[in-house]
């Protein structure tokens, strides 16, 4: 077919130059007397994407690819929306397979393009043309400079708290997001915020203090964080909080105890995930003029006069970006838990994680930490990567969770055996998981968590809509719970009544478990299967208590401020749940504010 297609060019191209005297108008000839590119029709094809098959329909007349659709796909709503909605239109718009892949879903985007290429290829197209990038197109877009006081790097919810704080101090702030949306990883997390809150806590009757929670994060990282850090972090969480509510921001009224938190601090905003913080701050950009968002364009350099960082050099979709910074840049882009290849070389506890999903959205490659050390940062604890036994077994996301809260479930593995303290810290219970057959357990609640079916998880998923899906079961006995999940029932049932003896005690069970609520006494039962995912990397750039990048030598970088996932050194080993927000929350706003009051 191919050699017939070249054969039928070079007759067209010959017929070209014979007719060129006679008309000098062979380029404007109608499509349909030249050659035909494709057999024309509609084809469709499938491939596999990040979460399962993807399904394309493509539809082509002889010279022209006039459709391409999405007609099925299993990826990650929000995640992957801007891949589904732009790579089949850029490829009918620049009719070609060398179209750019959105960052952050090249996954799915590249998957797009492969199922694209083999439904043209049953169209017999010359897929090696349609791969050929149009390089003078590209070319010609033309590079755009700004100048502004600070640039922000990254649109998660460590950039925007700086973002914001930066600009609550008089700076003109641009932040780049390479990512189609804002909010990172921020925006799927639990949204869990901890926090010592005599007003919260004292109603609850919670007896904490600053030292407790700085004695827990110290400790639980296994005294390999900063004590200084900490203790900004621990200080700082609080009145984070105020500020957001100042900013608009419901939390709540009640704490709680989240996953691997180890003590009832949680703050759980009223809006679902972290939505609630991407929220409050984009409705303060919105509702203030003097902070720019440039979203689709990704950080790439940071740009230096002698020692002083000065600004940022980036990517967008119509070209080069260039931004000069007044008076600081802040790195606050995020982690690397979906850099399979940067987990790898720093992996130093776990077993080979090239096959463990993540929790994180595509776009936390930890390039700010890698452009960090390019102009001489310094990282730290780079080994420490989080895993959490919370991941959903096909795409390691934490949606599709039943638990609600550490004190009403406990976990079984596939024999019906309980394993570990379901109150234990993130690395113990993980590793613990990772000892079971296939590593896989059972999380098991009961009518406590979901008085009713339109109950929905942290996630808003409703119960209902869980058990529909086949991603949690229900029993109205323990022993048909069991069957369903094909654990052996009398384990189940003995698992059971052993965790529903410690919670009458109340003292520690055999497995050292001491946070009880409720027995597991109130049927319909209900069961999710859950496995290891890479969750937070602890480890990046060193910062000083006011977000200043230290050098190798523990120098300043003058111009340079980081925050959040990028930067290493606070969470030590183990990062407690619910301190993530915290810390984002506490060092973005040192990080803003101090960039701001550079001269
Ligand atoms: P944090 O919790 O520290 O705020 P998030 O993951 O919530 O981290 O946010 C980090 C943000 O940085 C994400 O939105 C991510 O897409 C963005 N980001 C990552 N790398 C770059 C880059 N090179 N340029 C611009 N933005 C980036």
């Amino acid at each position: 077919m191919k050699s017939n297609r070249k054969a039928k060019r070079i007759i067209s191209a010959v017929l070209c130059i014979m007719l060129v005297a006679l008309t000098a108008a062979c380029g404007s000839q109608p499509a349909e007397e030249t050659a035909a590119m494709f057999k024309a029709g509609t084809y469709t094809a499938t491939t596999d994407a990040h979460n399962g098959e993807l399904n394309v329909e493509v539809t082509v007349d002889e010279n022209t690819i006039k459709e391409v659709k999405v007609i099925e796909h299993k990826e990650s709503p929000g995640i992957s929306d801007p891949a589904i909605e732009r790579i089949p239109k850029a490829i009918v718009d620049e009719q070609s397979l060398a179209v750019d892949t959105i960052s952050g879903a090249t996954v799915t985007s590249d998957a797009i393009i492969v199922a694209v290429t083999e439904a043209l290829k049953q169209a017999d197209a010359d897929i090696e043309a349609l791969k050929v990038k149009k390089e003078d197109e590209k070319g010609s877009k033309e590079t755009k400079e700004y100048t502004t006081d600070v640039v922000v790097i990254g649109g998660g919810g460590a950039g925007l708290a700086a973002a914001v704080t930066a600009h609550e101090n008089g700076a003109e702030v641009l932040v780049l997001e390479k990512m189609p949306r804002l909010g990172g990883n921020t925006i799927l997390s639990g949204g869990a915020y901890n926090a010592v809150d005599p007003g919260r806590q004292s109603k609850q009757e919670i007896e904490d203090s600053i030292e407790k929670y700085y004695t827990q994060t110290y400790e639980g990282g296994d005294k390999a964080g900063n004590p200084e850090l900490i203790k900004t972090l621990v200080e700082g969480a609080y009145p984070g909080i105020e500020w957001l509510e100042g900013l608009g921001m419901e939390f709540n009224d009640e704490v709680f105890t989240v996953l691997g938190g180890l003590w009832p601090r949680a703050h759980k905003p009223s809006a679902p995930l972290g939505t609630g913080f991407i929220d409050t701050y984009s409705n303060y950009i919105e509702e203030n003029d003097g902070i720019e968002v440039l979203l689709d364009t990704e950080a790439k350099e940071l740009m230096m006069d002698d020692d002083r960082v000065v600004g940022v050099k980036a990517r967008g979709i119509e070209g080069d970006v260039i931004v000069n910074s007044n008076k600081a840049v802040v790195i606050a882009a995020g982690g690397f838990g979906a850099n399979v290849e940067m987990r790898n070389q720093y992996n130093e506890i776990w077993p080979d994680l090239t096959n463990i999903n993540t929790t994180n959205h595509p776009g936390a490659t930890g390039d700010g930490l890698v452009m960090a050390e390019g102009i001489g940062a310094n990282l730290v604890g780079m080994e420490n990567i989080q895993l959490l036994p919370m991941g959903d077994p096909e795409t390691g996301s934490l949606s599709g969770n039943i638990e609600q809260g550490v004190e009403n479930r406990i976990f079984v593995n596939k024999s019906g055996n309980r394993f570990v303290d379901e109150g234990a810290r993130r690395d113990v219970m993980t590793q613990a998981l990772m000892e079971q057959e296939d590593s896989f357990m059972w999380v098991i609640v009961d009518k406590h968590s979901y008085p009713t079916e339109d109950t929905t998880n942290n996630f808003n998923e409703t119960i209902a809509e869980l058990l529909e899906q086949g991603r949690a079961y229900k029993g109205e006995t323990l022993e048909e719970l069991a069957e369903k999940i094909d654990v052996d029932a009398d384990n189940l049932v003995k698992s059971v009544e052993e965790f529903n003896k410690a919670v009458e005690k109340g003292e520690p069970d055999a497995f050292g478990r001491t946070l009880f609520a409720d027995k597991l006494d109130a049927p319909p039962y209900y069961a999710g299967g859950r496995v290891p995912t890479v969750h937070h990397t602890m480890g990046g750039i060193e910062i000083n208590t006011k977000a200043q990048v230290l050098d190798k030598d523990g120098n300043i970088i003058s111009g340079l401020y980081a925050a959040g996932e990028a930067t290493g050194g606070i969470h030590g080993t183990n990062r407690l749940g619910g301190n993530a927000l915290a810390d984002i929350t506490v060092f973005g706003r040192i990080a803003g504010e101090n960039a701001a009051k550079e001269k």
